[in-house]
């Protein structure tokens, strides 16, 4: 019988992804960004959190950034860019 995927080894499978892709990185410039959180809205891994007070986004978690590129096309800004590492 074929062994069902767990979290930890689901999380294991999309940090081998991540790697793979990680080719890009995320560089953000927190200069043009004002806070509309689309990043947050659409990042599928979590990478970004509202910092509410001060109106503007946290890039906090590149390790998990697979390089979808889904912040950067939704940033109204242009904030967000891929580039390679
Ligand atoms: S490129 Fe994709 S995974 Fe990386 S931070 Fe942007 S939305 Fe998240
Ligand atoms: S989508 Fe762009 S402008 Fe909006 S919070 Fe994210 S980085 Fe800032």
């Amino acid at each position: 019988m074929e062994k069902q995927p767990t979290i930890w080894s689901a999380l294991g499978q999309h940090l081998e992804i991540a790697r793979t892709l990680r080719g890009l990185e995320i560089r953000f410039n927190p200069e043009r960004c004002t806070g509309v959180w689309e990043c947050y809205a659409v990042c599928p891994v979590g990478c970004w959190t509202p910092d509410y007070k001060n109106r503007v986004a946290i890039f906090h978690d590149g390790e998990l950034c697979i390089a979808c590129g889904a912040c950067v096309l939704q940033c109204p800004e242009n904030a967000i860019e891929l580039k390679p590492a």
